[in-house]
């Protein structure tokens, strides 16, 4: 079979195979780079996932995207190699799901996507000789999941920088700690100081022999993996009727993880629904509702923080799924098809006090321990049920997505129900290890000068 090529969403870039897209990151033309073919599973091979591990599904998907741009030995190799953790399902009352993303090292549902992309990049860096410098700037959660998905991989190099006044201790110790190949710096400024040296030095030609790479989350390299975890969710939650459906809640922010569930919808698993939840960053829902687009400038600070995006990038690529364009800017060259889009998803804005009710409403009621991310997504699936309570049927599934652990948010748990959750085992010890990382002011000339010294 031939390989699946990759286009740009502002229809302006050459198509690019898989190897091709993953290390440019971003179209030349600004775009995203979306498959021009999604592989289809067979209802045989979708039932064959009941009996997997998480990293055999991984095998399973990515080896359909992949094809030949990488071996099947070396693609199992590295897909058990980043899947060493948990993927926990775990039952709240009847067919109601928590599908726990919060198990790799960063505890973050980041993790997924980042592992892979890491492996792959090294993968195809070690084949061609070459070496990346990857260049993020990070609120918090990105940075470490990029930091760690990255530690220790030869031919990458990894910098990151964060804003030094708004970052919890935990996250930079999540970064600061690791050393090796990855190097961390603290900025004097807001985050979008940040993004702006990152920008900067990736528009100054100067830079060019380092070969930049952003790794953010419109790398095709994170939207196939993200995918894995639906179909592995349905296989292992199924009764094995033939008529098993599901439902999935998703806490969305820049629209990555909700574009993973697309592919695994086109690719076939049954997925009747997806109900899209946001914070009060609603952009996306009047979007839904309305065909008509508003970004939100600035975004709407919510405690649910890793969702404050009030213009997700790739809602260009939900776009293109269903055949219409949106540039980067928000403006749409052609309207996609609303009513398909309708059919598939609905989407609800959680507003910060519905999050903080919903979190101690699920632990009185059901044990259910959420942090503020996983409670929008909570209270969006319980909203959907209530509106549409015909829809709980006997071979339905429902399934809402956690996408970081509650013990990253101590001080909201312990405001909400009074007591200090137990860290994973992957956040455990941070506290000991000692911290490494350099200050910068908010000026590109400096920064430059830190980069020649540094990786010249
Ligand atoms: C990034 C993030 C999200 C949002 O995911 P998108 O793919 O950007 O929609 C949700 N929850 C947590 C904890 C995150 O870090």
């Amino acid at each position: 079979m031939s390989a699946i090529l990759f286009y740009s969403t502002n229809l302006q870039a050459a198509h690019l195979t898989f190897r091709e897209a993953l290390l440019k990151g971003i179209a030349p033309d600004r775009g995203l780079y979306m498959p021009e073919e999604i592989p289809r599973l067979t209802a045989d091979e979708i039932a064959s996932f009941t009996d997997m591990t998480y990293h055999q599904v991984a095998f399973e998907i990515c080896h359909r995207f992949l094809r030949d741009q990488i071996d099947k030995d070396t693609l199992y190799e590295l897909v058990k190699d980043a899947y060493n953790y948990e993927v926990p399902l775990e039952q709240v009352y009847d067919k109601k799901y928590i599908m726990r993303l919060d198990q790799g090292p960063t505890a973050s549902f980041k993790d997924f996507a980042a592992r892979m992309m890491g492996r792959l990049m090294q993968h195809y860096l070690i084949q061609q000789n070459r070496k990346l410098l990857i260049l993020t700037a990070t609120s918090g959660d990105t940075g470490s999941a990029i930091a760690n998905a990255f530690y220790g991989l030869d031919n990458i190099e990894v910098l990151v920088l964060f804003p030094e006044k708004e970052v919890t201790a935990r996250q930079r110790k999540q970064m600061t700690t690791l050393g090796r190949n990855v190097q961390i710096v603290a900025v004097d400024g807001k985050f979008d100081d940040c993004q702006a040296l990152v920008k900067e030095a990736f528009a100054d030609p100067d830079m060019d022999d380092l070969h930049l790479s952003s790794a953010n989350s419109i790398n095709i390299g994170r939207l196939i993996p993200q995918s894995v975890y639906y179909a592995y969710s349905f296989a292992h939650l199924r009764s094995g009727h033939h008529d098993d459906s599901i439902v999935f809640s998703i806490p969305s922010g820049n629209f990555g993880d909700m574009m993973g569930g697309l592919l695994a919808k086109s690719m076939g698993i049954p997925i009747d629904r997806f109900v899209i939840a946001v914070n009060e960053n609603d952009e996306f829902t009047k979007y839904l509702s309305s065909g008509i687009y508003e970004k939100i400038a600035p975004s709407r600070n919510c405690i649910s923080s890793a969702m404050n995006v009030g213009h997700p990038s790739n809602l260009s690529r939900v776009t293109a799924y269903y055949g219409g364009t949106m540039d980067e800017q928000g403006n749409i060259i052609k309207k996609p098809d609303f009513e398909r889009m309708q059919k598939d998803m609905i989407s609800y804005s959680i507003t910060d006090t519905e999050t903080e009710e919903m979190i101690k409403e699920a632990w009185q009621a059901h044990d259910l321990l959420l942090e503020p991310h996983g409670s929008v997504g909570w209270a969006g699936l319980m909203r959907y049920l209530k509106e549409n309570p015909e829809l709980d049927g006997k071979n339905k599934l429902f399934v809402s997505l956690e996408t970081a652990h509650p013990a990253k948010f101590p001080e909201k748990i312990i405001e909400l129900l009074e007591f200090d959750p137990a860290l994973p085992a992957s956040l455990e010890g941070l506290e000991e290890k000692t911290e490494s990382y350099d200050f910068l002011d908010h000026d590109y000339s400096m920064f430059k000068q830190y980069l020649n010294k540094r990786y010249r």
